[in-house]
């Protein structure tokens, strides 16, 4: 049964009308069940979400920590959430202070009771910067006896502001007392035919589909119905395109020159520029995906990188360089972004950040 969260409700309701999860691929159950539990003020504190690997787990949870946070959540004018404002782009980015993973350490098999303790002694503080602390735990199926039964304190009488999602690929291996107190969502699955028409909404995959037949066919065959896994087996061949690549490669230099001095590279940079100010926040926002590799794989080094093709180069970067320092050089980056919105000159927006060293 869903236990009332009153963050909305306090705020008044939002009209029925308003769209949803925009940037959510299909899935029409829950954007229909949890967009209108969202909407009308009566979220849950808990969902179990289940899913292959790839099917857009952990993105649906941080959408609902967006919609939760969002700063346009009361302007039905945007969407749900917006995807633009800072809240939501911390969100999705993984920076925010009031988003938790809850995940195995390194090489363990399963999710023990310590984690599920350090959930709990946080559980009771405020939010930091929002108004909803969602806590995401993956593979919550490998959480043991003793950590389920820790873990289902927390969700018989959590906080107001808590949201709770339970990712796993098999929710029959939750305890009962836990399924009881939280109600499963899955997590659609595709055929063939139905994900190879949703990739070919991504234009380098139309491409690729068209000029590499046979590669596109055995990557769609190969994902098991996720879109997720269909677009990591694709997109490496994708991105042939030499002005992409070399984007790519400056971001990575300006991404590792934010933690280490070398004025050559800088000034080798500088020339260089972008000219087109679209061009420049393209670059700041590779950036952006690359200092968000570095931290996650700082906090999980058995994560698969998302910018980075070659997981060494982004542990080298991250190397010996605190968190905090890594967090500072993002906002700063995010701010060179914002710069560049507003029409500062792109030298004088990235001479300040190559400068500003963290
Ligand atoms: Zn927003």
């Amino acid at each position: 049964m869903h236990s009332c969260i009153s963050i909305l409700n306090e705020r008044g309701c939002f009209p029925i009308s308003r769209s949803v999860f925009p940037t959510l691929i299909s899935n029409d159950h829950l954007r229909s069940i949890i967009g209108g539990d969202l909407l009308s003020g009566r979220l849950g504190h808990a969902y179990i979400l289940e899913g292959p690997y790839g099917s857009g787990k952990h993105t649906f949870a941080r959408l609902v920590a967006a919609s939760l946070s969002c700063e346009r959540r009361t302007d039905d004018r945007f969407p749900l959430p917006c995807g633009e404002c800072l809240s939501c782009r911390k969100i999705r980015d993984g920076f925010s202070p009031d988003v938790f993973m809850v995940g195995r350490e390194e090489d363990r098999a399963t999710l023990g009771v310590d984690a599920i303790r350090k959930l709990r002694e946080d559980l009771w503080i405020a939010p930091n910067e929002n108004a909803a602390k969602v806590y995401v735990i993956e593979d919550a199926d490998t959480m043991t006896v003793q950590a389920q039964n820790a873990f289902l304190l927390s969700l018989e009488e959590p906080p107001p502001y808590a949201v709770f999602f339970l990712l796993t690929e098999n929710a029959a291996a939750l305890l009962e007392t836990i399924r009881s107190r939280a109600p499963i969502l899955r997590m659609q699955i595709f055929d063939t035919d139905a994900l190879s028409e949703i990739l070919k909404n991504d234009p380098r995959i139309e491409t690729l589909a068209r000029t590499q037949s046979e590669h596109f066919r055995k990557a769609v065959s190969a994902a098991g119905g996720s879109v997720g896994q269909a677009k990591r087996l694709l997109v490496p061949a994708s991105e042939e395109a030499a002005a992409i690549l070399s984007l790519r490669a400056d971001a990575a230099r300006i991404a590792a020159l934010l933690f280490s001095a070398n004025p050559s590279e800088s000034v080798q940079i500088l020339k260089n520029l972008p000219k087109d100010r679209a061009e420049s926040v393209k670059l700041l926002e590779l950036v952006l995906s690359a200092l968000r590799d570095i931290a996650a794989i700082k906090k999980n080094a058995s994560l698969a990188p998302l910018f980075y093709s070659d997981p060494d180069e982004c542990r080298a970067v991250g190397d010996k360089i605190p968190l905090t320092r890594i967090v500072s050089a993002y906002d700063d980056v995010l701010t060179a972004r914002e710069q560049i919105l507003a029409n500062t000159s792109v030298q004088t927006v990235f001479v300040g950040l190559l400068m500003n060293k963290h």
